[in-house]
């Protein structure tokens, strides 16, 4: 199936990094997969862009794309993103100096502020955006429910219940943040990192290309290969992540992926 899907025409890449390029241990550090390495130097060396969308909020992208430079992906700084970049460009596109209150974490609420976000944690919210969140405060959170009450969006980085960790699923605080605010409120929570329109906007943008003209790589069905689907991305599939060893035929038509891999080693026989 794999040798049949060439991706040397495609304009540019958007990796998937847990699961696809790397696999993390308990101390959080990353081995990277058989191929990683030579795969991202195989495509810096034809010229194209590439992109590691991984859906990660605690910390910026370039303290995510460091840790990977150390874990030994030869990667540039500028060659990273996560939802708070696609949350960012959404909020200053749609919300541009208007009060946003933010469920973050410190570093990233400073950096949205950095980036021009007008940050409130005062009852003037017009939207309110979650992504990782250490610690539940819940007089926060019923100001931000006031808010999404007055008609205020309620944005989020990703709505998944949880990562897959070494011992198993860790849940996700920032699902939980978002999901009580979506209970009370009866609002219906619109992520802005994988899979989301914001996001294929995003990586179109960062990378120059326009996304039909993308390979998306990655592990998650629902995340990555729905993304890829969504930008008209060409689309591929590694078996060594959280959707394991799957056979394209017995995914349902709408999460199809063009090709199904082992893993990234595998596409070095398509670039
Ligand atoms: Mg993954």
């Amino acid at each position: 199936m794999a040798e049949r899907l060439g991706l040397d025409d495609v304009g540019g890449f958007v990796f998937d990094v847990d699961g696809t390029l790397v696999l993390r241990g308990p101390d959080g550090r990353g081995a990277p997969q058989p191929g990683a390495v030579e795969v991202i130097e195989r495509i810096h060396a034809s010229g194209r862009p590439l992109m590691l969308f991984t859906n990660g909020s605690h910390v910026g992208a370039g303290v995510i794309a460091r840790g990977l430079q150390e874990d030994g992906l030869p990667i540039a700084e500028d060659e990273v993103m996560t939802p708070i970049e696609s949350a960012t460009t959404y909020l200053l596109r749609r919300h541009a100096g208007r009060p946003v209150m933010l469920f973050t974490s410190q570093a990233i609420r400073e950096q949205m502020a950095r980036e021009g976000i007008q940050v409130s944690d005062a009852d003037d919210a017009e939207a309110v955006f979650v992504a990782h969140v250490d610690r539940a405060d819940f007089d926060a959170m019923e100001r931000a429910a006031r808010a999404v009450s007055r008609g205020a969006p309620l944005l989020t980085g990703s709505y998944v219940r949880g990562y897959a960790g070494a011992n198993g699923i860790i849940f996700s605080r920032g699902a939980m943040v978002t999901a009580a605010i979506a209970k009370v409120t009866g609002a219906r929570p619109r992520v802005l990192g994988k899979p989301s329109r914001a996001a294929v906007a995003e990586m179109g943008r960062r990378l120059g290309v326009p996304t039909e003209r993308l390979a998306m790589i990655g592990d998650d069905l629902s995340m990555d290969v729905v993304l890829g689907r969504m930008g008209g991305s060409r689309t591929v599939l590694v078996r060594s992540g959280i959707s394991g060893p799957l056979e394209l035929e017995s995914i349902p038509p709408r999460q199809r992926p063009d090709a199904v891999i082992d893993g990234v080693a595998d596409l070095l026989a398509m670039l």
